[in-house]
């Protein structure tokens, strides 16, 4: 029944975005990654660049000047707050630039483009207009689609038996000796739910700060709550339950379960089924560059996270989304962020070592269906480059600003200089990246945004960036032919 009543309701949104769209076509672009991956940076310098006319030389209708006008629209979906744009722009532009404040909830925002198509007679025709709705999510939501088809039991044996991996173990033994004084088949106060809840998300936390493992992480709301912070749809957390028995009435174990089941009805099943079902495109933000400076362990739970986020977009009979709705997300672009950080001779090679870490996820996934890509880039590059001589040797190095806080070769800096800097160079075999070897060979640096003055929209002036404009053309060109 649930499915039939979900089939109505996308049913029933998709009508309000064809009819919200006539003689309008609109495009829902999903921009997601897990937190810091970049997503909020990304979508303010996509919309100022189209918007102030920015160099996109390898999006063709900008560099071939068929967009004659790009402008913001209220975005059409009352229940979803507004992405904060011009906050944003704010923040990044002027004398104290910073970045701006990261993703912590689903927001949306719509820029509509009118543009000549391309082609003498399509040009005669008349001018096209495409409306982009850009839905910016947390990742971390993604990784909560298993709990759809899992029960409380089965969800509880899958975190207990993660949290006592040799990883895991000792970020867990606070939550853990709590659990032994439980007796999940007995009637227990609220009390004992909300320390259990409590310390099982200091546990996740903790596992997410230890970057010890990405994919035990679910449910999502627990480190985004987004608007559920404090709410009692979050407190519940796993017990040691038995096999093949069934919960006691009026015990803690049945009023966890009821909990669980209340979260998965009213959060997670929404969130698929209003939102991400109804993408029509849909970029992944990747840090790969801070995974490849933690090491193997990083890295490998990254590959994890990126298969299960790759599983919600696989298409098919054993979709959850096919037999939910006919809309499918075609195109998907894997894009590992903050390539500015790395002289250009190792974007190629950021690029490969993504394209080796998606290309697993993929196989692991048995994925097939929409059309994958994989970039590196900067949706805003804060460093230019240069050549420094050292004993002789020509060190290919990048210039910026850097934060406040970091240090380097034992200066600690306040965010007011310029330095040159030697990132390293990543290795050439991918396999061997993903091993671990990057750890050494790199080091990174957070700088501040650059500097630019923009006076307003159209004038040529955006945010500097590194192929932005090629991950533009493969999420957005062919709407606009
Ligand atoms: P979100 O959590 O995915 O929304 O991540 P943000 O977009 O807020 O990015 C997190 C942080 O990564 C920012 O505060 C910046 O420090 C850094 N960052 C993101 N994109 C870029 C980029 O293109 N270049 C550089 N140098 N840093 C970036």
């Amino acid at each position: 029944l649930t499915t039939v009543l979900d089939r109505t309701r996308i049913a029933m949104s998709e009508i309000a975005d064809y009819a919200g769209a006539l003689g309008n076509p609109a495009l829902r672009l999903g921009v997601t990654g897990l937190s810091r991956a970049g997503k909020t940076v990304f979508i303010t310098a996509l919309v100022h660049n189209i918007v102030h006319g920015g160099r996109l030389a390898l999006f063709d209708p900008a560099a071939e000047g068929r967009i004659r006008r790009a402008f913001l629209e209220p975005q059409p979906d009352d229940t979803v707050p507004r992405f904060a744009y011009e906050d944003h722009v704010e923040a990044l532009i002027g004398e104290d630039r910073r970045w701006p404040e990261s993703t912590h909830r689903m927001s949306q925002m719509r820029l509509t483009l009118d543009y000549e198509p391309e082609g003498f007679v399509a040009r005669n025709i008349g001018s096209g207009r495409l409306s982009i709705d850009i839905v910016d999510y947390p990742g971390e939501w993604l990784l909560d689609l298993p709990l759809m088809t899992r029960s409380y039991e089965e969800w509880s044996r899958t975190m207990l038996e993660a949290s006592r991996s040799a990883r895991c173990a000792p970020l867990a033994r606070d939550w853990h000796r709590h659990l032994a004084t439980l007796r999940p088949k007995e009637p227990a106060p609220e009390t004992d739910a909300v320390k259990d809840a409590e310390l099982f998300r200091a546990y996740l936390s903790a596992c997410r700060d230890a970057g010890a493992s990405f994919s035990a992480l679910p449910p999502g709301r627990f480190l985004m709550p987004g608007d559920l912070a404090g709410s009692p749809l979050l407190t519940f957390a796993p017990l040691p339950v038995p096999e093949g028995e069934t919960a006691p009435k009026g015990s803690l174990w049945a009023m966890m379960a009821r909990r669980y089941d209340a979260y998965v009805r009213h959060v997670v099943r929404p969130f698929f089924r209003d939102h991400f079902a109804r993408l029509d495109r849909q970029i992944v933000l990747v840090d790969a560059l801070t995974a490849l400076n933690a090491g193997p362990e990083a890295l490998q739970d990254l590959g994890r996270a990126l298969g299960d986020v790759l599983s919600c977009f696989r298409h098919g009979p054993a979709s959850w989304a096919a037999s939910l709705t006919g809309r499918r997300i075609d195109r998907i672009l894997f894009a590992a962020t903050k390539a500015d950080r790395l002289h250009h001779t190792s974007h190629d090679r950021l690029e490969t070592i993504t394209r080796a870490m998606i290309e697993t996820a993929l196989e692991r996934a048995e994925f097939a269906g929409s059309a994958v890509e994989v970039m590196a880039l900067a949706a805003i590059r804060a460093t230019r480059e240069t050549t420094v001589r050292q004993n002789g040797d020509a060190l290919p190095c990048i210039v910026g600003v850097p934060e406040a806080g970091e240090t380097i070769g034992g200066e600690t800096f306040d965010g007011s200089r310029e330095m040159a800097i030697f990132p390293g160079d990543l290795p050439d075999d991918p396999q061997a990246a993903l091993a671990g070897a990057a750890r050494d060979t790199v080091h990174f640096v957070r700088f501040r945004p650059p500097w630019f003055e923009a006076a307003g929209p159209g004038d040529g002036a955006s945010f500097p960036h590194i192929r932005l404009d090629r991950a533009l053309n493969f999420l957005l060109a062919d709407r606009l032919a």
